[in-house]
């Protein structure tokens, strides 16, 4: 099994130390091989795209995050892998300096030898993406309780042993009238008669 480590992701790497003083701007686009790297995040898949300002000073470097794009995740509500839209904007401060960092320090304000020559930017990408995510992934849909997120929902149901029949089910979602006391629906029909699968429309 291959592992996959930050080195990987070099098109994010800065070779800061022979830019000249100024502006600088760099383009990265967050894909499937990043989260390869990143594989403890909740996200798997992503088509974002990073807008970097650079700033180098003596001794400092300004970096400013623009991120926008969309992701794709597992809606927390109905389980169904789903895109959601993400944008979102940080700036971290890069100090070049041989000082030890005090330990109540600004987490936006990194450190790095003057003897370091390059900045690997693809972690600072992915702090900036977990600010710009939910704690819970809801599909909007879902949330309204329209249908598009709930087919795994349904599937999961049928699977559980209730009788729903299939063309019952596919005028359900094809519609757009997903019930949303679907849990409720559910207790309802454990004390049916079998048979009498019945939903209410
Ligand atoms: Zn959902």
């Amino acid at each position: 099994m291959e592992s996959y480590e930050l080195h990987q992701l070099s098109n994010f790497s800065i070779p800061f130390a022979s830019l000249s003083p100024g502006f600088h701007e760099y383009q990265f686009k967050v894909d499937r091989e990043f989260w390869l790297v990143f594989d403890k995040a909740p996200l798997k898949e992503s088509d974002i795209e990073v807008l970097l300002k650079l700033e180098k000073k003596p001794r400092l470097l300004e970096l400013s995050f623009d991120l926008k794009g969309t992701y794709r995740a597992d809606c927390d509500r109905c389980l169904a892998n789903t895109t959601f839209g993400i944008e979102v904007s940080h700036h971290f401060f890069v100090k070049l300096t041989t000082a030890l960092p005090q330990k109540d320090e600004d987490p936006d304000v990194l450190f790095l030898s003057p003897e370091e020559t390059i900045l690997n930017v693809a972690e600072l990408v992915y702090e900036t993406i977990l600010m710009g995510v939910p704690i819970r992934f809801i599909k909007e849909e879902c949330e309204e309780g329209t249908v598009d997120c709930d087919h795994k929902v349904l599937d999961i149901l049928d699977a559980g042993g209730t009788e729903i029949e299939e063309e019952e089910k596919g005028s359900e979602t094809e519609t757009g009238v997903v019930d949303p006391r679907w849990s409720a629906l559910l207790d309802l029909k454990k004390d049916l008669p079998k048979g009498d699968s019945d939903i209410e429309k």
